[in-house]
């Protein structure tokens, strides 16, 4: 028991840690098979995109739920010890997110968040296929945003 509690612990903590968490990985595979041609974690563009398109000028963040404070998400909640310092912690991540998409907005990039929730779950690779076409879908259009989340898209046109 124990060693699989480290194990998931380490799994936890590298998803945390790490720029190759598995979600941006597929949907990267995803966007690669669909003949997109794109950047990863390129440090030279401010917030460093998880991944970006320069034809399409677009920018992809895959923001996890809990670490990003996705409201009103059944993945985002507070646990119940330290609850301050998790408070404060996420909600420095979501001052942080909102800056960096308001510079990345006010700099003519188009902007796409994909959470999380979007992709998880029993379904995942379905998800991905689906995610996938939205985002598809959205590159091809000349929406400035695109947010997916739990399978239902939210397209704000500006
Ligand atoms: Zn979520």
């Amino acid at each position: 028991m124990d060693i699989v509690n480290k194990e998931k612990r380490s799994e936890m903590m590298s998803g945390i840690r790490s720029q190759n968490t598995k979600p941006e990985i597929l949907i990267r595979k995803g966007l690669f098979k669909s003949g997109y041609r794109y950047r990863i974690n390129n440090s030279k563009i401010y917030g460093k995109p998880d991944i970006v398109l320069k034809k399409y000028n677009a920018a992809i963040f895959i923001h996890g739920c809990f670490w990003h404070g996705h409201i009103g998400c059944k993945n985002f909640k507070i646990p119940k010890s330290n609850t301050k310092f998790w408070i404060d912690k996420i909600d420095r991540n979501r001052k942080r997110d909102a800056e960096v998409l308001n510079f990345l907005h006010a700099t003519g990039w188009r902007i796409c968040i994909i959470w999380e929730c979007a992709i998880r779950g029993k379904s995942q690779l379905k998800n991905i296929e689906k995610t996938i076409r939205k985002i598809s879908r959205w590159l091809k259009s000349d929406r400035v945003w695109l947010e997916v989340l739990n399978n239902s898209p939210i397209m704000i046109h500006i």
